[in-house]
């Protein structure tokens, strides 16, 4: 079986307006690196049943979101979480690759899936558009691997420089739902301190300071080994930022590209046989269009060797 990439050409008209790092060029500069690797299969996210947005956010956020996309223009959701009249399909179609993604990789059709996608998830909470995110696509990803596939134990595993704080606050009390999340703290969005453990320790927070590189990560990352260990995922999902590359613009870590490899890799190592190979990634921040690239390539070519 193959790896599979799932993405749409819609996220070109979700506009954030002119000089916003989370800009349509973010998706399209790993989506072209990506189309030279023949080992590749690409497919499109498919309709979706939107009670699964149901579940990981209220009803009256989702009606907010709905009534905010204007027609022409643009309309700010928060501070820096803007929607154009083309990011209402931009929105769904991000969403409905995680669930496209899941489904395929439960279909046999693909070992697993990468998902290049805008605009991101993580920041996302249950009532709250947050840090250039409206829907939790990562979020609605581990809902729907609950409630259609009946999955009991689903690792996020987010390696995004930010913390990720709309996901822990979804799964807050959640079980079912190992969150990790390696960020540069204290950092945006605020959240993100090792007390913050979840009612049944399932949260896992490694805050790390400004400046932290690759060795000093990839020492912390050993906690992030250890923790998914003792869980023993049916099926991890990774919430893929890359900004935590040294030449990003938004944060101070130093890691490589190839950092991304190894993460990738390592984290695949321990937990490969708990989760039988099933993993779904989807893509959150990183905002240097070289190391973005440069870092999803070495992110994908761990998912091609498993
Ligand atoms: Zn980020």
């Amino acid at each position: 079986m193959k790896t599979g990439i799932i993405t749409t050409d819609t996220y070109l008209n979700h506009d954030t307006g002119q000089g916003h790092p989370e800009r349509a060029d973010r998706v399209s500069v790993v989506i072209e690196n990506l189309k030279k690797n023949k080992k590749l299969i690409w497919k499109k996210p498919l309709k979706f049943d939107t009670k699964y947005l149901k579940i990981a956010h209220e009803s009256d956020y989702i009606d907010e979101v709905e009534n905010s996309f204007p027609k022409k223009g643009l309309h700010f959701l928060d501070g820096d979480t803007i929607v154009s009249p083309g990011s209402r399909q931009a929105s769904t179609d991000a969403v409905a690759s995680i669930i496209t993604a899941i489904d395929s990789v439960q279909n046999k059709e693909f070992k697993n899936v990468f998902c290049p996608v805008r605009p991101p998830g993580h920041h996302a909470e249950k009532d709250k558009a947050m840090g250039f995110c409206i829907y939790n696509n990562v979020a609605v990803g581990a809902h729907y691997l609950i409630d259609k596939y009946k999955f009991n134990k689903i690792a996020i595993i987010d390696f995004d420089v930010h913390h990720g704080n709309g996901t822990q606050n979804i799964f807050y009390d959640n079980e079912k739902v190992l969150y990790i999340s390696t960020h540069q703290y204290p950092f945006y969005p605020g959240t993100g301190a090792n007390n913050e453990k979840g009612k049944h320790d399932n949260i896992l927070n490694i805050p790390l300071p400004a400046g932290t590189n690759s060795e000093e990560y990839l020492n912390a990352y050993e906690h992030v080994l250890k923790k998914l260990k003792e869980f023993k995922p049916e099926f991890l999902l990774f919430s893929a930022g890359f900004d935590a590359h040294q030449d990003d613009p938004l944060a101070q870590f130093k890691l490589s590209s190839k950092d991304f490899y190894d993460i990738t890799k390592r984290t695949l190592k321990v937990i490969n046989k708990s989760i039988n190979n099933k993993v779904v990634s989807i893509l959150e921040g990183g905002y240097d269009l070289n190391a973005l690239k440069e870092s999803s390539e070495y992110h994908l070519k761990a998912l091609i060797e498993n």
